[in-house]
């Protein structure tokens, strides 16, 4: 593996223990791990050492909850303005009808994976946690190990969420408890690495309350317990699973949730956009993450969920896009404007409560990462590994820009990164691919996926 030294760069924003921002500051990387930040670090022994000028660094960016399938159903006209429910099905009805005329095979899911891993990439993104739940009944075809694969071909890391339909209204997309937790017993097996620098992890991820069986919880909350580095995620408080929680159980989302077993630090929960306020300190108490999901909130019409008071609680907060049906695409850095943003009109007499650029991107580098319970991702600091994101703030979007970080949020367009390394290998320079076609890569997904079902 090859040493390299990034160098003099405008500004490395670490979000290590001390939030180090460290102007004309060096990162110096050893095989897959960071070696040094700092001044003037010594280039012996490099093999190549990069010019910083321009540059602002950040660890990797790490999407907390993503559905990569879905990059193939962006911007369906029935769906643009639809509330959650009319959502869910019609995209189901989409993918059910593709699997059934075989233009929904895991090829096909492999293809349009690595185009919107490509995409996520060419942003900045280093790590992705991608929750595929579209199964028809019966035994599990490889979708998930196929978006495994297109992770390795693309160089991102992937937290493979098994996702699960086990009680939804159409039998043909349900799966059995049992064939859930055998498949997921099997992935694990096969794909899951617990060690540090892990590329692939694999979580256990039923779709919500809503539509799988309290049951199921129990089980993939036990085997989760019987294997290091397992972690439990799913959706909370999308409205859905709030009205089917309390019709059918009496209860809100989280309270099933602390009854089977998920009230634990190895549980991190997508949008949780309402909550109960009291049930915001338990959460904080029970160590669980929040992915806080911006784009599709407001695409959804749900507004914006309670960052602040998260953050006052100590609840860990990560940060993501969801799947390209309900955000149109896998942009972090473009999300994290919207979330400058939005978050304003919620309190609008008092900027203290406005989450601020670097709690933001805080959030979306070292909180996605401890959502994922990564605590070797999201930080620049030595024997971290070398997962590094920078953007070229010379653009003709940024000149006048007196803050580098805030600046990186606040301007709009230059969202492509300059640079990227995953595990210490460079995959975009001079915002350009190294290795990777990326005009091929999106022309095989456009020929898999099918027209529109009549
Ligand atoms: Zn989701």
């Amino acid at each position: 593996m090859s040493r390299w030294l990034i160098r003099n760069c405008d500004l490395v924003a670490t979000f290590d223990d001390d939030d180090r921002e460290i102007a004309g500051g060096d990162v110096l990387v050893d095989g897959t791990v960071i070696e040094a930040v700092g001044h003037q670090l010594s280039t012996d022994g490099c093999d190549r050492v990069i010019d910083g000028a321009g540059l602002v660094v950040l660890p990797g960016l790490v999407n907390a909850h993503q559905h990569l399938y879905q990059g193939a159903t962006r911007a369906i006209p029935a769906l643009e303005r639809a509330l959650i429910g009319p959502w869910l099905g019609g995209l189901g009805a989409i993918f059910k009808e593709w699997w059934q005329h075989g233009r929904f095979e895991p090829a096909h899911v492999e293809a349009i994976a690595a185009a919107v891993l490509c995409e996520s990439l060419l942003g900045g993104v280093t790590t992705v946690a991608d929750q595929h739940y579209f199964h028809p009944a019966g035994p599990t075809r490889p979708y998930i190990e196929s978006t495994i694969e297109a992770a390795e071909h693309i160089g991102v890391r992937l937290h493979a969420c098994r996702g699960t339909l086990t009680l939804g209204p159409d039998p043909d997309v349900v799966q059995s408890v049992d064939e859930v937790v055998r498949h997921s017993a099997e992935l694990i097996a096969a794909h899951h690495d617990p060690e540090p620098g892990a590329r692939v992890r694999v979580a256990l991820a039923p779709c919500g309350v809503h539509v799988d069986e309290l049951a199921l919880f129990d089980e993939l909350a036990a085997l989760a317990a019987d294997h290091p580095e397992v972690r439990l995620h799913t959706h909370l408080y999308e409205k859905v699973d709030t009205d089917a929680a309390r019709e059918r159980y009496g209860r809100t989302p989280w309270e099933l949730l602390v009854e089977h077993g998920w009230a634990q630090p190895r549980t991190w929960l997508a949008h949780v956009v309402d909550p109960p306020a009291a049930e915001i300190a338990e959460m904080a108490a029970a160590g669980v993450g929040v992915a806080h999901l911006i784009a599709p909130d407001l695409r959804m019409g749900w507004g914006c969920a309670p960052v602040r008071a998260y953050l006052d609680a100590g609840v860990t907060l990560g940060f993501g896009t969801t799947g390209s049906a309900s955000n149109d695409g896998a942009n972090l850095l473009g999300d994290l404007r919207i979330a400058a943003l939005a978050h304003r009109g919620t309190e609008p007499d008092d900027p203290t409560r406005w989450p601020s650029a670097r709690e933001l991107l805080r959030m979306t580098t070292r909180g996605s990462a401890l959502c994922l319970g990564r605590p070797d991702l999201g930080m620049l600091a030595p024997g971290m590994q070398a997962d590094i994101a920078a953007w070229d703030m010379h653009s003709i979007d940024r000149i006048g820009v007196h803050d580098p970080l805030a600046g990186l949020v606040l301007t709009g367009l230059s969202t492509r990164a300059a640079f990227v390394a995953v595990g210490g290998e460079v995959l975009v320079e001079g915002g350009e691919p190294t290795r990777l076609d990326v005009a091929a890569i999106a022309a095989r997904a456009r020929a898999v996926i099918p027209a529109l079902p009549e």
